[in-house]
């Protein structure tokens, strides 16, 4: 596993290196300020989502990017230019892991959420929330298939990726904290890797904290968009616990959009396998004729055989390092070593909070 990570280092550095430089050629250059992010506070909506744990409307409207710029750029308080391009490690601590919130911010102790209106690219801006127990989600996750976040596509990589498909649907304010489903100002494409290596890891902190000390968390998340980039370089996570002043939960991190050996145009989104212009990922929207029988062979055999926890009751199935694994009763818990194809197919469905 090790040896493969590092192996796999040097194309990716090269290809996020490739990607970065080929998403220079917009005109607008950044405009991240250098200081704290409290200078974009006023980006915010104010009005639409706050204290609404509610799953927030979508309006019908700015389904199409135009050619406006929008708030391009600004969203963000930090600046790509300073972040080291990508080395092999998900996320990296920024401004010393001290979070920049601002004294009034930080002195709000009641649940809310604020999204920020798509801009004129139809990408998302900052989301803010203060989270308490009162906003953590008690019922299932719905369907976000109906949104599609700037940059997507459905394209999949059967021998690369365990899980396939190369893009989430990924939320800025994870599911499992404050419930929201189908939000378009809360979904990005994101790689699988960002997902799962990179955000889930802090997500589940944060609500494993909430839930056991019933204290707020303040959270943002912020994706960094390079220029007119409809696919987000990245995303900026920060978060401090208020009732202990941070004891419990302090952080600030970047983590990468990146997906080791896959090389990505953040321009438009679309991506090819580092290194090789001929083994493409193959991409569900194209109905191309199915040329790649070997790609398609592999992904039944790439279906390799791992731990699980099973919810015999729910038929839910997670990885084993799941925050909601510890709520299933001990009659219904069953650790297994399966494929993930296997269980589908005895008609157990993959968590939404873990997504194994
Ligand atoms: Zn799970």
């Amino acid at each position: 596993m090790k040896l493969k990570r590092r192996l796999s280092l040097l194309p990716l550095i090269l290809a996020l290196c490739a990607a970065l430089s080929a998403c220079s050629s917009g005109a607008v250059s950044e405009t991240a300020p250098a200081s704290s992010a409290e200078t974009s506070v006023q980006q915010e909506t104010s009005s639409s989502g706050s204290d609404s744990s509610g799953s927030s409307k979508t309006p019908a409207s700015s389904g199409t990017p135009s050619s406006k710029s929008g708030s391009a750029g600004k969203s963000s308080g930090i600046s790509l230019k300073k972040l080291p391009a990508y080395s092999g490690s998900p996320y990296i601590a920024i401004n010393k892991n001290r979070p920049s919130f601002s004294k009034k911010e930080l002195s709000r102790r009641t649940s809310y959420q604020k999204f920020s209106p798509l801009d004129g690219l139809g990408r998302c801006g900052k989301t803010t929330a203060c989270i308490g127990p009162d906003l953590l989600p008690h019922t299932k996750r719905g369907p976000i298939g109906s949104v599609r976040p700037s940059g997507w596509h459905t394209v999949k990589y059967p021998r690369l990726i365990r899980d396939r498909y190369l893009y989430n649907r990924c939320h800025l304010i994870a599911y499992e904290l404050t419930g929201q489903n189908a939000n378009e100002k809360n979904l990005i494409t994101g790689t699988r890797y960002l997902n799962i290596e990179g955000m889930l890891p802090f997500e589940n902190k944060v609500t494993d904290y909430i839930r056991t000390t019933g204290n707020h968390v303040l959270y943002r998340v912020t994706p960094i968009f390079k220029d007119r980039c409809l696919v987000a370089s990245g995303v900026e996570m920060e978060a401090r616990s208020l009732e202990d002043k941070g004891k419990g939960i302090s952080f600030h991190v970047y983590c990468y959009n990146v997906q080791p050996g896959i090389t990505i145009d953040y321009r438009d989104g679309s991506s090819r396998v580092s290194g090789s212009a001929s083994d493409t990922g193959t991409s569900s929207q194209a109905a191309a004729p199915k040329k790649h029988s070997a790609a398609a062979k592999s992904s039944g055999s790439s279906d390799t055989r791992q731990t699980y926890v099973l919810n015999t009751n729910s038929r839910k199935f997670h990885r084993p390092d799941c925050s909601s694994i510890r709520r299933i009763k001990p009659a219904n818990k069953k650790k297994v070593t399966a494929g993930r194809s296997d269980l589908i197919r005895e008609g157990y469905e993959p968590c939404g909070i873990c997504t194994p």
